[in-house]
């Protein structure tokens, strides 16, 4: 088995709450930056950019019943 020394990063993953349905990606701004692009999570819970990989994945925040 060949272990090549390219070291790929995963993608990031990006949480957003659950109430999202687009976020705007720029790929973090500097060399590493795209031009901004709005992805819609349109019924799905994440949604990947399409540039730069990046992972966007809507939260459900766990609602905490008042227990007293
Ligand atoms: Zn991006």
């Amino acid at each position: 088995m060949n272990i090549l020394e390219t070291v790929v990063e995963p993608p990031e993953i990006v949480e957003v709450e659950a109430n999202i349905e687009t976020v705007a990606c720029d790929g973090g701004g500097g060399v590493l930056g795209h031009p901004v692009v709005y992805l819609t999570f349109s019924q799905k819970d994440f949604v990947d950019c399409y540039y730069c990989g990046r992972r966007f994945v809507r939260i459900q925040k766990m609602q905490h019943p008042t227990d007293d």
